[in-house]
This record gives structure tokens, C-alpha cells and sequence, in this order.
């Protein structure tokens, strides 16, 4: 890997204090920790090791990661052994790759009950791809599904979005062979549409009568029934 020609950690460590002073006081704990952490990765703040051979004597010494989740450097070395061991598990057959959106009116909702709703969200996602293809009309077999949760959009804004790549065939009812898919096509786009819709706002309505979502703030309204059924109804939710 080629190393960048300039690193987060040295534009945190240049803009660090001017950038406290200004946004500090609204900062959050583990937003504060990452900002710590990315300082601190990979230099003598977080001590090092020395590595040596018994043979010709060489050393050499590296400073430890500070493994935040937020740290590209330390997650670049994670993504990459994470790709590898998906590798190893992909079978021979072509693989789609489908997307289901949060919208947005709902990101808010979702800070506040990030647990609850991404939980909610990948189940509709997996379970809505696993009926479709199951379905006669469609495919008729069980496909495969890995499913990556992602809250974040490029440009940094909130954006939770779930990515499935997903096996462009998949195994008879019965168990006893490979139903091979099309190449070029996978699922009609309206039905796993509707389908998610359908069982995303399910979840999340029986999520409000079970009590388990809360509303803190300039969310506090949202807890009236009428309120959060209202934002429910009018929220479009088509986006796959
Ligand atoms: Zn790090
Ligand atoms: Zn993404």
C-alpha cells in the first residue's frame, strides 16, 4: 500500500486545538475518543514494541495502533483481513449486489436508537431478499446474503444504508440442488421495494408499542402515537 501524502492524524494534530475551541463543548465522549485516539495512533503516546532478530541482531520498533473504529489507518489493515476471509467463503456464481436506504426523515430516530433501528434495518434487508427469491415466481431457492451495516455516507453526513451482496442463484426448497439465476438480472427492484417497506415499518410500529424507542429532545414530540404514526405514513421508504 502506498503510503497517503498527507494523514488524517497530521491534519488533526495541525487543526486539533483551534478545532476544540470552537466545536469542543458540543463534542460527544466517543467522538472526544476518536479525536484522542487518531492523534495518538501509531506514535510514542501510545508506547511501541521492538521487534528483533536472534540471527543477524536487526531491529526494529513500531509504535502500537490505537484500534478506534474511526482510525483509517488501523482499519485499513482490519478491511483488508476482513476481504480475505470473505473471499475465501464466495461461492461459483455470479453475485448482486442490492442496497436498502434509511430515509432520511428517519436518520434522527435513529441516533437516538441505534441498536433498535440498524437492528431492524439489516433484518428487513436479509430477510426481504431471502422471501423474494424464495418465492416461485422469482427465483424459488434460498439465496445466500452478507449483509454490511453502514451509517455513514461518503461526504459524511448521515446516511444509514445497508450493502448486501447476494448469490445470483441459490439451493432448491428441498435441499437437493443449485438453482442457477439469471446473469443480468437478479429480483424486480418494485417488489423488494414494497416488500421491505412492508416489513421495516412493521418492525419499527411494533417497536413503538413494545416502548422501545426513545425520543430525547427536539425528538420529544415523537413520542405521541399520532405523531410518530404520522411521520411513519407520510415517510417515503421505496429506496433500494
Ligand atoms: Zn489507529
Ligand atoms: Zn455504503
Amino acid at each position: 500500500m502506498t503510503r497517503p501524502r498527507l494523514e488524517v492524524a497530521e491534519v488533526i494534530r495541525n487543526c486539533r486545538d483551534t478545532f476544540l475551541q470552537r466545536y469542543g463543548a458540543g463534542l460527544t465522549s466517543e467522538q472526544r475518543r476518536a479525536l484522542d485516539d487518531l492523534t495518538a495512533c501509531r506514535t510514542a503516546a501510545l508506547g511501541g514494541h521492538v521487534l528483533g532478530c536472534l540471527e543477524c541482531g536487526h531491529q526494529e520498533v513500531s509504535y502500537n495502533s490505537c484500534g478506534n473504529r474511526h482510525c483509517p489507518k488501523c482499519q485499513a489493515t482490519a478491511a483488508a483481513r476482513w476481504l480475505e476471509t470473505q473471499s475465501a467463503d464466495l461461492l461459483d456464481t455470479p453475485y448482486f449486489h442490492v442496497v436498502f436506504t434509511l430515509p432520511s426523515a428517519l436518520g434522527p430516530v435513529a441516533q437516538h436508537n441505534p441498536r433498535i433501528m440498524y437492528g431492524l434495518l439489516m433484518r428487513a434487508a436479509a430477510k426481504t431478499l431471502l422471501e423474494v427469491a424464495a418465492n416461485p415466481e422469482h427465483l424459488g431457492a434460498e439465496v445466500g446474503v452478507l449483509a454490511v451495516l453502514h451509517t455513514w455516507g461518503q461526504n459524511l453526513t448521515l446516511h444509514p444504508h445497508v450493502h448486501c451482496v447476494v448469490t445470483g442463484g441459490g439451493l432448491a426448497p428441498d435441499a437437493s440442488r443449485w438453482v442457477a439465476g439469471r446473469n443480468d438480472f437478479f429480483l424486480p427492484v418494485r417488489v423488494l421495494s414494497r416488500v421491505f417497506r412492508g416489513k421495516f415499518l412493521s418492525g419499527l410500529r411494533a417497536a413503538f408499542q413494545r416502548e422501545r424507542l426513545r425520543f430525547h429532545g427536539r425528538l420529544k414530540a415523537l413520542a405521541r402515537p399520532e405523531r410518530f404514526h404520522h411521520l411513519l405514513n407520510t415517510t417515503p421508504l421505496t429506496s433500494v
